[in-house]
């Protein structure tokens, strides 16, 4: 049986960073502020345990937010020590901590491993010096080289966290980005669309009309061409879009920007139209369509209010189509009939034959 897996988040807001990203306002997108200490990590752990399941589970502790590594260090142990007993008694299995790539050195290094840290996500952004200096992100490109490399050669497991439609980014840096980053295999990613949060430089900026962040669509559009990009080689992409916290639902703290709550699955939905459309790009007449989908991916594959299905059907002017959901088709795959013609393709497939 597989095992479910739980994540106790402990935020660690702004705290130690001597940075000022013209993104950012940790604690506002984290919705708490204060400091963290050893003694809020046991109480947050010991809260959330009374509602996991013992038996069939994956735990794991994650330090989110801020720069966990740019914390002094007796700090950084004050709240990994905290884990510990946890770890020993085996009701957690897994840390993970997200930082700077600059903040990586073998002192650090060291600690983390001392306290069985498993998992360090690096706030990439971008591997393009210029947005990366507009953005005063206050590191290099190398420093990422440097921190994947230093982390993987000790046996972490390394993820990198990508924005997209940062002041002077565009389509093709993104890309860019991602093809840099490949080359150093991270084994996991993320993918966040640039948003104008409250209080932040970049608000300034899009208020003194300076910036001007990207559609919807667009950033749609270019997360699947790094969502395919990063798949294509074998890393996978654990989240598309910021984690909606109750005050970003209630359009508390997102000024502007690409903001959707389900951001994964407009951009996995686009890929199914596209498939949808390669599929059928050399038929002219097709009266009935009928596409077999397995049951999980059936909202994937019709898009918000079925508007693949839709697009689909008035672009090939088709004047039906059947959607059937079927348990045995494989997930991620697709199987179109239609003139007595049976197709079918998975996205793996698709991907394969794309040039991005
Ligand atoms: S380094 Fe991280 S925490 Fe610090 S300002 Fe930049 S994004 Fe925010």
């Amino acid at each position: 049986m597989n095992k479910r897996h739980y994540i106790i988040p402990i935020f660690v807001s702004h705290r130690g960073c001597p940075h000022d990203c013209i993104f950012c306002n940790q604690k506002k997108i984290t919705g708490q502020g204060g400091d963290v200490r050893g003694e809020d990590v046991k109480n947050k752990i010991e809260e959330y345990l009374q509602t996991i399941p013992k038996e069939n589970v994956i735990v794991e502790l994650a330090f989110y937010g801020g720069s966990f590594t740019a914390i002094p260090m007796d700090q950084q142990q004050e709240l990994l020590e905290a884990v510990q007993p946890y770890i020993a008694q085996g009701a957690i299995q897994h840390i993970r901590i997200s930082t700077r790539p600059d903040c990586i050195d073998t002192e650090v290094i060291e600690l983390l491993k001392a306290y069985k840290v498993q998992i360090v996500e690096l706030g990439v952004q971008s591997m393009d010096e210029e947005v990366l200096r507009i953005s005063n992100r206050g590191h290099s490109d190398q420093d990422v080289r440097n921190s994947v490399a230093l982390l993987k050669q000790y046996g972490f497991t390394v993820g990198v966290q990508v924005m997209v439609g940062l002041p002077g980014d565009s389509e093709q840096k993104s890309i860019a980005t991602v093809k840099s980053l490949i080359e150093l295999m991270p084994d996991i990613a993320r993918i966040y669309p640039a948003l104008v949060i409250t209080n932040t430089y970049m608000e300034q900026l899009y208020y003194r009309d300076e910036y001007k962040p990207m559609s919807l669509d667009a950033a749609v559009e270019i997360c699947k061409k790094l969502l395919i990009l990063f798949e294509k080689n074998h890393i996978e992409v654990i989240r598309i879009g910021l984690q909606p916290t109750e005050n970003i639902l209630e359009g508390k703290e997102v000024v502007a920007g690409p903001f959707h709550s389900s951001m994964r699955q407009l951009v996995v939905s686009s890929i199914y139209r596209d498939m949808l459309e390669y599929m059928l790009k050399d038929e002219e007449e097709i009266k009935q369509l009928e596409i077999l989908v397995n049951p999980r991916d059936i909202s994937d594959l019709l898009g918000q209010k079925r508007n693949n299905i839709e697009a689909i059907k008035t672009h090939k002017k088709i004047e039906t189509v059947t959607v059937i959901q079927s348990k045995d088709l494989a997930m991620q795959s697709i199987v179109l009939k239609y003139s007595e013609i049976v197709r079918n393709m998975s996205i793996k497939d698709f991907r394969n034959i794309l040039e991005i």
